[in-house]
């Protein structure tokens, strides 16, 4: 019974402070699925944010000490820029905006936004200045309104509007029989995968983060619901410096630096014409989701020509 009391305490702290929207929802999942790790130094000091240039050097990572997930990782994101990093699954790419979202801390190396060592800086000060579009978006359930408002409390009827059509679905909000009242979540309209993820990018619109992580759908959505949620993903990355973890190679091509990923170490680097001259993992990735992809779009025409 004790055990039990104290779980149940905490969710409805976890309730209250989001409700005040004292907390981040990306802080909710983190307080609610993972042992909060991660405590502020007694003189941890905010965030100065200038152009949010990221570096990671020479990152050493375990959830279990015996089993080395990062093993010396470094690179940087230059302010304004996009790196991608793609690679297979396990390889520890989430891993990696779980560090910078300081879910937990590097066991050595460092990661800085703005040359600021993230273990010196609140935890608070460090959220507010990053946007994560998660792979899986968890919606509260409440109105589709009040789920992209999170992003800026304070934010208007038009900017939430504005932000909805951003993210690319403003149309389908207007389809729902309440429009942006509709009730939404577990206990409201469930949405689909691509539907959740593109309130998390409407939410993010409003955020505005000068940093911002996204985590790329795995789940196969259909080609114009990528292209679509593509075009949103552009549209706020822009100028902002991003860390994209990719799936679809698609989707990186146009990335300043594309970082492969395997095992935990960095396999290759380079830009998307570089990795495809050196003919390595990037290269055979590449050639095999373009086999996949030619593949869906012949089964397809065959199936319109039936
Ligand atoms: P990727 O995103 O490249 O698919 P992840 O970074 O999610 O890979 O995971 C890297 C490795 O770390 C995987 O082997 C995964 O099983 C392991 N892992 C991920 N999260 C945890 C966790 N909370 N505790 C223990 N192991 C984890
Ligand atoms: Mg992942």
């Amino acid at each position: 019974l004790l055990q039990l009391s104290v779980p149940l305490n905490f969710i409805g702290f976890v309730y209250r402070e989001i409700r005040q929207g004292l907390t981040d929802i990306e802080e909710m999942f983190d307080l609610l699925e993972v042992k909060p790790e991660v405590v502020d130094a007694p003189d941890a000091k905010q965030l100065v944010i200038g152009n949010g240039a990221i570096s990671f050097k020479d990152v050493h990572f375990a959830y279990d000490p015996a089993r080395p997930i990062l093993k010396g990782i470094s690179f940087e994101v230059p302010a304004g820029k996009t790196v991608a990093v793609v690679g297979p699954s396990g390889a520890g790419k989430s891993t990696l905006s779980r560090l910078l979202y300081r879910f937990y801390d590097v066991q050595s190396g460092t990661i800085t936004i703005d040359d600021q060592d993230l273990r010196t800086v609140t935890q608070k000060s460090l959220r507010k200045v990053i946007g994560m579009v998660p792979q899986d978006t968890v919606l509260f359930n409440d109105t589709i309104a009040y789920n992209i408002r999170y992003g800026r409390p304070g934010a208007s009827e038009g900017e939430v509007t504005a932000a909805a059509e951003i993210a690319q679905i403003s149309e389908f909000i207007r389809h729902l029989p309440e429009g942006f009242e509709t009730k939404v979540g577990e206990r409201g309209l469930k949405l689909s995968g691509g539907e959740k993820q593109r309130v998390a990018i409407a939410r993010t619109v409003l955020k505005a983060p000068p940093v911002l992580i996204l985590d790329e759908a795995t789940s196969a959505l259909d080609t114009t619901t990528e292209r679509e949620i593509q075009a949103a993903l552009d549209i706020v990355s822009k100028n902002r410096t991003t860390l994209v973890i990719a799936h679809r190679l698609s989707t990186v091509i146009g990335a300043d630096e594309i970082i492969v990923l395997k095992s935990g170490v960095i396999a290759e680097r380079g830009t998307h014409a570089n990795l495809l001259a050196q003919n390595g993992l990037y290269a055979s990735m590449w050639n095999r989701q373009r086999e996949a992809t030619q593949a869906e779009e012949h089964l397809k025409q065959v199936r319109e020509n039936d």
